[in-house]
């Protein structure tokens, strides 16, 4: 029997009002209640997940909205915490997240060490085994919070990319998990001399290409490649042919994230998994670059899901459908496929064809992590709220703190 779609409900920024009742504070209020944390138990560790940004980066879900999460866990009798890797909890005061201001601890996923893991068997490619944060690990009940965003290696940084890979130490991470894009053979070194090798790292316009002369060893770092949009090293290899960029390569990190998410939310009880991906300040790179970047969509609003694939697709369907804001789009970007012919997601046209960020919606669903139908149900619509009666507004006309 088919099932029916997943629930995803949305408070848009939009607003029919000019009123507390219709802002996105109290869309986020009506989203947790439809949510529904009554499935948390009393004294059930609750880990939200987050990314807690780094170094100059300000663009990260909202101290604002964390508290009120936060506040709703302790309501429905569990304990929260914050969790992310342990430099972005050291430092995640300089952008605003303390015990004070989001109300719980912070603690890193895996230790102060970065050492507190569980292995877990991947057996992906060149991949076996990944560490899993400890502290995520013990916990209870899973929020998975994100702010959803581009991303340099996948098109897209949103609930799967928030688990998949802030989940794990930083060696999983940042090796292995990256390193599946490079377990195919994409470089012939036997047809390639060290010339050649140099003529095409210079032929890279985003620094992807570096050369170790003495190895002979061409290296590509795929974040920094945008595959498809650019050809500028195939083009310079074109009577050489050493180099096989493939779709392949970079669809395997995509599913390695899939494996590695499904991994973490396996470890929760059914009911006690939420999703909520904050889709403001959509940014080209994802959190870990520490920038602040330009908004290359325009602001969406708030999404939650008990189905991280079904609120991935949602999100991605609303970038799509909002596209980018052109003048926006930073000038590093030197190939931006902007031809509206082109089917191509918005963080395709930026990243390239091959970072296509519903991919990982596929192999997710593929695992049985969720599924792409989903029904949109969307909270406080600005349209309703245009036709409804604001209570009456109070201002601060004297001091009411008092
Ligand atoms: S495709 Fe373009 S960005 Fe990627 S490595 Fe080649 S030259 Fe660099």
């Amino acid at each position: 029997m088919k099932n029916l779609p997943s629930k995803v409900y949305f408070g848009s920024i939009q607003q029919g009002r000019d009123s507390a009742f219709a802002s996105l504070a109290a869309k986020l209020e009506k989203l947790l209640e439809h949510l529904d944390f009554s499935t948390i138990e009393k004294n059930d560790k609750v880990a939200i997940k987050m990314h807690l940004g780094f170094h100059d980066g300000y663009q990260t879900v909202p101290v604002f909205f964390v508290r009120r999460i936060v506040k709703a866990v302790k309501e429905a009798g569990g304990w929260p915490f914050i969790t992310d890797n342990p430099t972005a909890v050291y430092n995640a005061v300089e952008r605003g997240y303390t015990q004070e201001t989001c109300g719980c601890p912070l603690i890193p996923v895996a230790g102060v060490k970065d050492g507190y893991i569980k292995p877990v068997k991947i057996n992906f490619r060149n991949v076996k085994e990944i560490d899993m944060g400890g502290v995520l690990h013990d916990a209870e009940a899973l929020i998975d919070l994100t702010h959803a965003k581009g991303h340099a290696n996948c098109g897209y940084g949103g609930a799967v990319k928030n688990i998949a890979l802030g989940g794990y130490s930083g060696p999983s991470r940042w090796h292995r998990i990256h390193g599946v894009e490079n377990a195919d053979l994409w470089w012939d070194a036997k047809k390639c001399s060290p010339e050649h090798a140099q003529k095409l790292v210079e032929s890279c316009p985003y620094n992807a290409l570096t050369y170790d002369k003495e190895k002979h060893q061409l290296n590509i770092a795929r974040f920094s490649c945008h595959y498809g949009n650019c050809t500028e090293c195939i083009k310079a290899d074109k009577d050489i042919g050493s180099l096989n960029l493939t779709p392949e390569q970079f669809e395997a990190f995509q599913e390695l994230m899939a494996i590695a998410a499904k991994h973490i939310i396996d470890t929760f009880d059914e009911n006690k998994r939420f999703y909520i991906n904050v889709a403001i300040d959509i940014t080209p790179h994802c959190d870990c670059v520490g920038l602040i970047q330009p908004a290359v969509v325009p602001h969406i609003g708030i999404l939650a899901s008990r189905d991280i694939i079904a609120l991935e697709q949602a999100t991605l369907d609303m970038v799509a459908e909002k596209g980018l804001i052109e003048s926006e789009i930073p000038l590093y970007f030197q190939h931006v496929n902007l031809d509206p012919a082109a089917d191509l997601h918005p963080f395709q046209r930026l990243w390239g064809p091959y970072k296509n960020p519903y991919l990982v919606t596929k192999h997710g669903e593929k695992l049985g992590l969720g599924q792409r139908e989903y029904e949109l149900v969307e909270i406080l619509s600005p349209k309703k709220t245009m036709k409804m009666k604001p209570p009456k507004q109070q201002f601060e006309r004297a001091p009411s703190f008092f």
